[in-house]
């Protein structure tokens, strides 16, 4: 009997350790951590140069409250992480995950609006289907009904516009006109809530696990940068996933040279080797909100001094090993190997993604892009079938405007050849499997 309540019932293996991108179980078994954890251990597990930072740091201090000290620890990860951002972007405060950093994002926003005589503004525009967090303000923001419907009446929930689908939409993701598309409707929304009313539009620059690796049209992301100027609103940047060079740029939204007025970290910015997330915030938008007193915002555990060691020696790591250039040259090996799986196997509807954000996605046509359906489960039954045989991928079923089973294959940045071969041939075995249960399904 377990104490632990995670999720149903059902029991899994007892982790016994981890090192790169291996993980072993209390009964010796060994499974490739093809999904990095959830997209986290971007530079694999057990780095002695991060194990000896957090070792140092303990020796010195594990806890110090930041109202009454500044750490060394917190500061060197501050400037680290403000050199990796766009030029002024350089206000950092800490948390301790992605939900917490999200809640910070909007209301460092909300204060800002206030401080500069902007009350009127209070709504987050974000996208459908998307995700943000769990937490109730993170959840008001999230387009994934399934997870916010239980909790509507607790929660005060913000506009959505849809996500820029273009593949299932049969709009070529190349053509500008196809992004002018989906952002000219961030537009129509901003106009129809009243522009003095909206306060920020957050998206992630690519999707992460609610619509499985989205890479938006050509066009669409400088588009909305336009679209928020234009009518004073904030872009909030969630890189939750997609930053710490995931998407093979240190931000996702380098790609397309946009720059946003706060950018949301967490998963690989510490890599799992500590909870830590943080907000990286345009200057202009701080001051004004020091001036009129200060954040009145702030987690028991900000700025650890522990998490900061991690991230720095995490942000360290990735600079000595060129793990960004990495992640853009293995993701394109990558995707070349999911492509070559598409080409094998019908049921692969899709392929997309950035660097070692990638993902299949599972479909019944092809030319009508129609889903399997959705008793079928499809992407847990293909998940569990792929970690019996010892590879560990990442999966959602969406619904909210992206009607499919998409399956994220997203190891860490440090993966070499080898190991993408094990992980191709590993799919390769696990869909052959899968498609051969399909009959009796279909049946009943
Ligand atoms: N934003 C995005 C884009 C995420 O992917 C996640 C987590 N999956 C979160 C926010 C929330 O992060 P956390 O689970 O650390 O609270």
């Amino acid at each position: 009997m377990s104490h632990l309540f995670y999720q149903g019932r059902g029991r899994k293996p007892v982790l016994d350790q981890a090192r790169g991108v291996y993980m072993w179980d209390t009964d010796g078994r060994r499974y490739l951590d093809g999904s990095s954890g959830a997209m986290v251990c971007n530079i694999g597990h057990s780095d002695e140069t991060v194990l000896a930072a957090m070792r140092a740091q303990m020796e010195r201090a594990t806890f110090g409250y930041r109202l009454h000290f500044e750490t060394e620890a917190s500061e060197k990860l501050a400037a680290a992480t403000a050199a990796r951002m766009p030029a002024g972007l350089d206000k950092v405060f800490f948390v301790s995950g992605g939900s917490e950093a999200v809640e910070s994002a909007m209301k460092l926003a909300r204060q800002h609006a206030l401080a500069v005589g902007q009350g009127s503004r209070w709504k987050v525009i974000a996208r459908s289907p998307s995700y943000h967090g769990c937490t109730l303000g993170a959840l008001a923001v999230t387009g994934y009904s399934s997870l916010t419907a239980p909790f509507a009446p607790m929660m005060r929930e913000m506009p959505k516009v849809p996500a820029p689908r273009a593949y299932l939409d049969g709009l070529d993701p190349e053509d500008p006109a196809t992004g002018h598309h989906y952002a000219d409707m961030l537009e129509a929304r901003i106009e129809a809530e009243g522009p003095e009313s909206v306060l920020a539009f957050l998206c992630e620059p690519v999707g992460g696990a609610s619509t499985g690796a989205l890479v938006p049209p050509a066009g669409y992301m400088e588009r909305v940068r336009e679209i928020c100027d234009r009518h004073g609103v904030l872009l909030i940047m969630d890189e939750v996933m997609t930053g710490a060079g995931r998407t093979g740029a240190f931000l996702g939204c380098e790609h397309w040279g946009v720059r946003p007025d706060i950018v949301v970290l967490s998963k690989g910015f510490a890599a799992g080797y500590a909870p830590l997330g943080g907000i990286v915030a345009d200057d202009r938008l701080v001051e004004p909100v020091l001036d009129a007193g200060g954040f009145a915002h702030g987690f028991t555990y900000a700025g650890n001094p522990l998490a900061c060691a991690a991230g720095h020696a995490v942000l360290q790591v990735i600079e000595a090993e060129g793990l960004i250039g990495r992640a853009a040259e293995m993701g394109a090996s990558l995707k070349a190997r999911l492509e070559r799986l598409m080409a094998r196997h019908e049921i692969i509807g899709d392929v997309r993604g950035k660097g070692l954000l990638l993902a299949f996605e599972f479909m019944a046509d092809r030319e009508t892009r129609a889903p399997l359906p959705r008793e079928w489960r499809a992407f847990e039954r293909f998940v569990q079938i792929a970690y019996d045989m010892g590879l560990i991928v990442y999966s959602r079923r969406t619904r909210d405007g992206i009607e499919g089973d998409h399956i994220l294959v997203c190891p860490p940045l440090i993966v070499i050849e080898p190991q993408l071969d094990e992980i191709e041939e590993t799919l390769d075995r696990a869909l052959t499997a899968f498609a051969a249960e399909l009959p009796a399904r279909r049946e009943h």
